[in-house]
């Protein structure tokens, strides 16, 4: 008879190539698909079968068999951000930084800033190069909790202390009001093109499955 472990060891085989997931880095519906194909059916998921029949499985490509809605430019930069929040990968989110992703319009479907992200891994560099590029450590998420919040909560004493300096020393004020839906560079389509390409090949290499 399998024990738990064992049978959490037979989750997908393709977990460690699998796309979706550094496309839908750190949004909540994320959970829902893992639980429910990833672990706990995979033989079921439309990705899975298409890759066994050989052929291109789509980025888009939903287990359930149905397509992810159309994302914006900012969306699809967003999700490269907090992938690579999540990895932890400083140089990646440094050149991210230094081109052309914005970290104040990326937000996920809960609120989730990257500032709240790096509170919540604990990661002090992070948190420095975001708050460096201006980012709001007032912001609040969906349940109504700052990265401050976060670190406490995290026990990450050291983001803790930078944050509250951070909000000591600025008020709510001069951040205004960051709209979340400005895309992250201009408009010329080839530009544009060239981004969304780039940006696909960060999500390809940041897949969070991978060590
Ligand atoms: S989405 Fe499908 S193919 Fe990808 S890891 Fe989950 S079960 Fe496997």
């Amino acid at each position: 008879m399998q024990t738990a472990k064992q049978e959490h060891i037979m989750s997908c085989s393709h977990a460690s190539s699998c796309e979706l997931y550094s496309l839908m880095a750190m949004e909540p519906a994320l959970n829902l698909w893992k639980n429910h194909f990833c672990d706990g059916g995979h033989e079921k998921c439309a990705r899975f079968q298409l890759s066994l029949s050989g052929k291109m499985v789509p980025l888009t490509l939903l287990p359930n068999g149905k397509q992810l809605a159309p994302r914006s430019k900012a969306e699809i930069n967003a999700s490269a951000l907090f992938n690579a929040i999540q990895k932890q990968r400083v140089p990646m989110i440094r050149s991210m930084l230094k081109t052309n992703i914005n970290p104040k319009s990326a937000v996920t479907s809960d609120g989730t800033t990257p500032t709240m992200a790096a509170a919540a891994i604990g990661n002090v560099e992070i948190l420095k190069l975001l708050l460096d590029k201006g980012c709001n450590p007032f912001s609040k998420n969906k349940s109504g909790e700052t990265a401050l919040d976060i670190a406490v909560r995290g026990s990450h004493a050291e983001c803790e202390t930078i944050l509250r300096n951070a909000m000591s020393s600025s008020s709510p004020d001069e951040y205004g009001q960051q709209d979340v839906s400005l895309p992250a560079v201009g408009n010329d389509e080839e530009e544009d093109q060239l981004t969304r390409e780039n940006v696909i090949g960060f999500l390809r290499k940041l897949n969070p499955f991978k060590n």
